[in-house]
């Protein structure tokens, strides 16, 4: 982990709600930067906002040696992050936490995603592109609008498969059918979820009804992202007793059957 300036290269606003970020840190490789692991950035250089804001990896980049991130515009931290110009510099700590396991030999992964937990699961999905691993991944959003870097997927060689609250077809009813057919047509032995606890559930179960590896990755509420403030804590089952973990330093990918999902 590391407390650096990045400079950005470009910060475009690529739909109504979310932006699009990519930065260069001289000095690094990016190949110590995993799927799964996000930074901590200050979206100012001033005081307010003084907290640094986590925000998940979408895309590494080893050819040039850059890092991409996507983000949803929402608050104080975003709209000021928004504001921040090419050639700017930015303030990061990173890369925190744990990353996604990809198994080498997978016959078939599925990634469920909703919202910005798409720009979390896509940096799993290159890289197990990357791997031939084939990969599957249903996108959930309230319009289409709002559903990320679908082309960019596809590209890479990704079916993806869309779910919108505005079309209807986003409930945990309705992509379980979506979800149960990929995992029997296609042999899924691992799946991935990120934004949705509704379809976090829904993954627990059929993760442990067709005996998958499943992971999950936490967005909570962050402080410092380095395990002292105590503010993103969330429980998990481990030998039959409950834990509380801080999702910052054992997070934010975690497996999917130890969390408690309330
Ligand atoms: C490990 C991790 C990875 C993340 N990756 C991404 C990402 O790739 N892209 C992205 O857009 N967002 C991501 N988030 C969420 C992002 O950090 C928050 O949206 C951001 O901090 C909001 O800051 P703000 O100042 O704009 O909003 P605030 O003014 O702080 O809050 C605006 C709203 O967002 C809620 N909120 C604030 N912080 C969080 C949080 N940490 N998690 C969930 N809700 C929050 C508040 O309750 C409030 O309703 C991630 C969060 C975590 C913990």
């Amino acid at each position: 982990m590391n407390l650096t300036k990045a400079e950005i290269l470009f910060n475009q606003q690529i739909n109504r709600r979310y932006w699009h970020m990519k930065i260069s840190i001289p000095g690094w490789d990016v190949q110590d930067v995993k799927p799964g692991q996000f930074f901590h950035i200050r979206t100012v250089d001033h005081v307010n906002p003084l907290l640094r804001r986590p925000f998940s990896i979408y895309r590494i980049n080893e050819k040039d040696n850059t890092l991409e991130f996507l983000y949803l515009v929402k608050g104080a931290g975003t709209k000021k992050l928004a504001e921040r110009q090419p050639n700017q510099l930015l303030d990061i700590f990173g890369p925190v936490g744990t990353s996604f396991t990809i198994t080498e030999g997978s016959k078939g992964i599925l990634l469920v995603a909703r919202g910005v937990g798409i720009a979390t699961l896509s940096a799993l999905a290159f890289a197990a592109g990357q791997k031939g691993i084939p990969c599957y991944a249903i996108l959930s959003a309230r319009s289409r609008d709002d559903i990320l870097v679908e082309k960019e997927l596809q590209q890479a060689g990704i079916r993806t498969f869309v779910v919108t609250d505005e079309e209807k077809t986003s409930d945990p009813a309705f992509v379980r059918g979506l979800a149960e057919e990929i995992i029997l047509r296609h042999s899924i032995d691992a799946v991935y979820t990120c934004g949705s606890r509704r379809l976090s559930r829904l993954m627990k179960e059929l993760s442990a009804q067709y005996g998958l590896f499943a992971e999950i990755a936490l967005e909570e509420h962050m402080g410092c992202a380095m395990g002292a403030c105590f503010a993103c804590v969330c429980d998990v089952v481990e030998n039959d007793e409950i834990r509380t973990i801080r999702i910052c330093q054992d997070g934010p990918v975690l497996p999917l059957q130890k969390v408690v999902l309330n």
